[in-house]
């Protein structure tokens, strides 16, 4: 049968990747992982050569085993085109001996796009492949970046509808202005009076809720989730990490077969986790550096073997790293226990019910190729600071995370750095490190600073919001999220 995908939790219930696609989350609320590993022949000199596009479809096809190439090469199109305001997808910048990888060239400026501009064609492609007839539904519940980029990935995307709901007082005043103003017929954005934790919990409350559910099917639509745990999501984040190394190849930064870092600015674990794929399926990866912010559980787990939730919570500036419970993790803990699915679930069981759990020694001594570190606010801000000093390069408060992990580590080795987001997105915290005295301005003020300072223009994108149309005007209670979608949805 080839390739499959099986639940983390139990190593029986196997899907096609298709499959996998349209459902996200296996339903014993285990994570999908492939039954086997691809080979893949990664011929470096020829992937130098390479597109993106091509790259995309040479490592995406064998873990999508049941999408033809054909249909992959379509999404492929659909999905990396002039949206991406730099031909290279994901170009890189040397900086002070590092290398950038650039992954804030796409529509929302962060690198969930590389992901979310594909997940809707893959879903759509999936569905017809199944026989599936229902509207696909995405329901999204937002902090921020997330919300967005599924936006625009599914704006307009035939048999799709999306709704996202965004805590009103939650987000930048940037990430407001991007999500008032989405286009797209299919598209629904909702601000909710209360905290991001309130309209996940009635997110997930609606996507369980059966009244709704038979009101859906009579209408012949369905939910679905552009969660990160999706390998609809995973697995196009594996093709970046092998396109930087035929670039670095390209430039002759590095010789054919030369192991290289990686430092990755991490939240829910689902960004490095593609590159310990990418490290698995043969590309020569020494260290996985996985870089916190001062939630920093997982530099506690990587230097301990325990994994504990328990702990005060921080708002720091790099939002999107704010996580306590980084749900990818999972497939790691699956792999350490060799493929152990129910080793797997008492884990997992163990760190819902008590909030934590200890990996046993052997899983410690299998964390080989992973290294990892956390920077607090105060070094956040410093590392923005020093690299602009040094070399004119402004880094937004995520990427200036991983940036100061990857410092505290040996240099000898070529050390690539995943910038997730532009400077533009953050441009107070990011002026706050650079120019404090500029701080009274209004934020499209800040952002022509920021342009002025980094040398760069202001992405398209970003000049666009400040005379854009807002489009969604609705703010409600999360009592009347119900309400507002059987309204919305024609229920
Ligand atoms: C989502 C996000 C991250 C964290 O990625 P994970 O895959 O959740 O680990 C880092 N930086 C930015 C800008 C993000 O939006």
């Amino acid at each position: 049968m080839g390739l499959n995908y099986q639940s983390t939790r139990d190593a029986s219930y196997l899907v096609t990747s298709s499959i996998a696609v349209l459902q996200g989350l296996a339903p014993d609320g285990g994570l999908y992982v492939p039954t086997e590993l691809p080979q893949i022949n990664l011929d470096f000199e020829k992937i130098a050569q390479q597109s993106y596009q091509k790259t995309a479809l040479q490592i995406m096809g064998p873990f999508l085993a049941d999408f033809t190439e054909e249909e992959l090469k379509d999404c492929i199109q659909k999905a990396y085109d002039d949206k991406f305001d730099n031909e290279l997808i994901t170009p890189i910048k040397k900086v002070g001996g590092k290398y950038y990888l650039e992954l804030f060239h796409g529509p929302t400026l962060a690198f969930k796009d590389l992901a979310l501009s594909i997940l809707p064609y893959l879903m759509v492609t999936a569905a017809k492949k199944n026989k599936m007839e229902q509207e696909i539904v995405i329901l999204t519940a937002t902090s921020g970046d997330t919300g967005k980029a599924a936006m625009e990935g599914f704006a307009d995307v035939p048999n799709t509808q999306i709704l996202v709901f965004y805590p009103q007082d939650g987000v930048s005043p940037i990430q407001k202005r991007q999500m008032l103003t989405q286009k797209g017929a299919n598209t629904f954005v909702c601000g909710i009076e209360g905290n991001f934790d309130d309209a996940q919990t009635k997110v997930k409350e609606l996507f369980s809720d059966e009244e709704l559910r038979q009101k859906m099917a009579a209408k012949g639509k369905v939910f679905s989730s552009a969660n990160s745990i999706n390998i609809g999501r995973l697995v196009p984040q594996i093709v970046y990490y092998v396109y930087a190394y035929g670039q670095l190849i390209k430039e002759k930064q590095i010789r054919p077969g030369e192991e290289i870092n990686f430092s990755v600015p991490t939240g829910n674990f689902g960004d490095i986790l593609a590159g310990y794929y990418a490290k698995k399926i043969g590309l020569p990866i020494r260290q996985l550096i996985c870089a916190s912010n001062q939630n920093k559980v997982l530099t506690d787990f990587f230097q301990t073997g325990t994994y504990d939730r328990r702990r005060e919570f921080y708002v720091t500036s790099s939002p999107s790293m704010d996580i306590l419970v980084s749900s990818n993790l999972e497939r790691l803990i699956f792999y350490l226990t060799q493929n152990n699915a129910a080793q797997t679930k008492t884990f997992m069981e163990k760190l819902q019910k008590e909030g934590n759990y200890t990996i046993t020694k052997d899983m410690q001594a299998a964390l080989t190729g992973f290294a990892a570190g956390f920077a607090t606010e105060d070094k956040t801000q410093s590392a923005i600071y020093h690299v602009y000093q040094k070399d004119e390069y402004v880094m937004d408060p995520h990427t200036a995370v991983a940036s100061s992990v990857a410092a505290d580590f040996a240099a000898e080795t070529p050390t690539v750095i995943l910038s997730t987001a532009s400077p533009y997105k953050f441009p107070r915290v990011v002026l706050a490190a650079i120019q404090p005295a500029s701080l009274k301005a209004d934020d499209f003020e800040l952002i022509d600073q920021l342009s002025q300072l980094s040398k760069t223009s202001i992405p398209a994108n970003v000049a666009r919001l400040k005379t854009a149309k807002i489009r969604h005007h609705t703010c409600l209670p999360v009592t009347e999220m119900k309400d507002y979608l059987t309204k919305i949805l024609e229920l």
